[in-house]
This record gives structure tokens, C-alpha cells and sequence, in this order.
């Protein structure tokens, strides 16, 4: 969830190697693991994939279309001539054990927390790109994961997920449109997936995951703990496993994330509601603590999605409690 930039007025230098070298070096010194560059052409490959996710699953067509319209880089920035990509990693964060396999570790790193170190990376990099004379709008018009293998920064698994060989899938992507021709970086549009690995398909525990690439939407458990139509049905409830907020397990079988979480830094801001953030406790989560210190750290569950909270944490517990007692499964709450 992106929020479009300012445009601003250029003045830059007009030797375009050295002005992506320039980009380069202000992405690292922002903080930034890798930095690369595309073309802002269209992404016909991006535009064949989601119309072959709305063929294949047509009841779900209506969640792929907007993405169906984020194919063009250019669509709202005609001026638009490379994408500048940006990898941010954060597998350096020490999580509390807490809501460990519960939430999903993106969310518990989520950038856009004024509290998370990283909160100010975005806008440190856009001001350094302006400061090169570029004109500059935020956000990639189109799939982040698929500009960042176009633009060499990072390739495709078979989990859709995109990841780098220092910090596997615990990355997220940053791009900015840029009016500049810089001259684009060798693509990385192969998969980094051993041959005859499928760890991730048999990890998903609603069978979301498809088949390699294929993700059906409406199935993943993620979408299921706060954004699918409440209540999630059954049938999907009883696998959606230890999972509150969000679903790491095709990423945490990936043998391309082995090793690859350092915990090298602190997440103070997460210390903080560590105790909040057990199973236990946001099972019997109140309205005040919920409304002062959970939603506004993990806000895809409306203000008055409480409920919804404590029954996802009911169901991780009774979960829990089954594989306690030798059951795979469990209705839950
Ligand atoms: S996040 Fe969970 S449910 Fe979604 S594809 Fe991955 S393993 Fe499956
Ligand atoms: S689990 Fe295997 S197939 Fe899936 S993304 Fe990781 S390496 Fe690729």
C-alpha cells in the first residue's frame, strides 16, 4: 500500500551512467540492502500472470483486477522513463517470541511504523533523488516483485515471493518512477528455486499456493485473517492453523530462508507490546488495548475488528492445544 510522491521540477546531470550510479549510491547510503534499475515499459509477463490467475480462478476475478490495471509503470506518470528499485531487508530485526509463528514477520517489521528505524529510509531516498535533479513519483505503477527481478535486484520463487540471496524473502520492495533514460541493470527473471523443490506448495495449509506461481487469492491464509469476509468459512477456518495476523509458513519452508535471519538489531517498538502480542493475550485482547496499542501497529483489521482478533487467537490456541493432544486441525474458536 503505496502512497504516490510529489513530482517535482529536474535540473540534472546528463551523463546517464553516472547519474544511475549516483541513484545506486544514495540508495545505499538511505540504508537500502540493493538498488537496481528498470525501463518503465510495460510489464506484459506481470499482465499474462494475473490474467491467468483470473482465468484460472474465475469466482476470484474481481480481486486480480486491480492489479490487472498496475501494469504500465507509465499509467499516471506518462513523463515516466526507469524505475529505480530499492531492496529494504528486514531480517536484521530480534523479534520477541511472542507472536512468533502467529504473526507474520512483515507486519511485526512494517516500515511505515513512525516507531520502525526504517520509517524514514523512503523518504530519505526520494529526497536524494530529487536532490539529482530527477523527477520523482513514488510507487512502481505496477507489481514491485515483478520490477525488482526486471530490474536485477532480486528473482521470482516458485511462493511468488520475491528474494535475495542475503536476506532470502524478508525483504520488501521500494520503487520510484523517474524520468531519466538510465540505463537498466541485466534482469534476474529466472526463479532461484533448486530444481524439484515444492516446499512451499506442500507448506501451505489452505492449498492456496497452487501450483508454482499460482497463488489463489481468496485462499491465502493471510487474506483470510484480515481482509476475507467475516466469518471465514469453515472449511478454511480449521486450516488456517497457529496464523493470527498474516501467514509466514510457505517462507518459513523455503530452504532459500535458511540462515538468513540475522537479528543483528533491536525492534524496540515491538518490545514494548510484547506481552500484548502472545496468543494468550490477544485471546482476551480489550477494546482500550486494542484500540490504543494493536491497531495502530497492525491496522488491515478495522478499529472495531476486535472480535475478529480474539478468535483468530482462539483458534492458534486451540490449535496449539490439538497438536498437543496429537490432532492436526481444529475448529478452533
Ligand atoms: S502465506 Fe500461507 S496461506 Fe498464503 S500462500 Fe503462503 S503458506 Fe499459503
Ligand atoms: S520453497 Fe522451494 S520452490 Fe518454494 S520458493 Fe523456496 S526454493 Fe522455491
Amino acid at each position: 500500500m503505496r502512497t504516490a510522491g510529489h513530482d517535482s521540477a529536474p535540473s540534472r546531470s546528463p551523463d546517464p551512467a553516472a547519474l544511475a550510479a549516483a541513484v545506486r549510491a544514495a540508495a545505499r547510503a538511505a540504508g537500502y540492502e540493493a538498488c537496481g534499475i528498470t525501463t518503465a515499459e510495460p510489464f506484459p509477463e506481470y499482465a499474462a500472470a494475473v490474467d491467468a490467475l483470473g482465468r484460472a480462478f474465475p469466482r476470484t476475478a474481481p480481486l486480480y483486477a486491480p492489479f490487472r490495471d498496475r501494469t504500465d509503470p507509465r499509467r499516471g506518470a506518462p513523463w515516466a522513463q526507469a524505475l529505480v528499485v530499492a531492496v529494504r531487508r528486514y531480517s536484521k530485526y530480534r523479534l520477541p517470541p511472542g507472536p512468533a509463528g502467529h504473526i507474520g514477520r512483515n507486519y511485526l517489521c512494517d516500515r511505515r511504523l513512525p516507531a520502525c528505524p526504517d520509517h524514514a529510509m523512503t523518504a530519505r531516498l526520494t529526497a536524494a533523488l530529487r536532490a539529482l535533479g530527477l523527477r520523482v513519483k513514488r510507487g512502481s505503477g505496477t507489481s514491485d516483485r515483478w520490477a525488482a527481478a526486471r530490474a536485477g535486484v532480486a528473482r521470482l520463487g516458485l511462493n511468488t515471493f520475491a528474494l535475495t540471496p542475503a536476506s532470502g524473502s524478508w525483504i520488501n520492495i521500494e520503487c520510484w518512477r523517474v524520468n531519466a533514460a538510465l540505463p537498466p541493470d541485466p534482469p534476474t527473471l529466472d526463479p532461484p528455486c533448486p530444481p524439484g523443490c515444492r516446499r512451499c506448495i506442500e507448506a501451505c495449509p489452505t492449498g492456496a499456493l497452487r501450483a508454482p506461481r499460482v497463488l489463489r487469492m481468496d485462499r491465502c491464509v493471510a487474506w483470510l485473517t484480515y481482509h476475507a469476509p467475516w466469518p471465514v468459512a469453515p472449511s478454511l477456518w480449521r486450516r488456517m492453523g497457529p496464523w493470527i495476523y498474516g501467514c509466514d509458513a510457505c517462507q518459513d519452508a523455503c530452504p532459500l530462508n535458511r540462515g538468513v535471519w540475522t537479528e543483528s538489531e533491536p525492534a524496540p517498538w515491538l518490545e514494548a507490546v510484547a506481552a500484548l502480542l502472545r496468543p494468550e493475550a490477544l485471546a482476551e485482547l480489550t477494546d482500550a488495548d486494542y484500540r490504543r496499542k494493536i491497531h495502530p501497529l497492525f491496522w488491515y483489521i478495522p478499529e472495531d475488528g476486535v472480535e475478529r482478533w480474539r478468535a483468530n487467537a482462539r483458534r492458534a490456541l486451540a490449535y496449539a492445544a490439538a497438536r498437543g493432544r496429537g490432532k492436526p486441525t481444529t475448529d478452533g474458536a
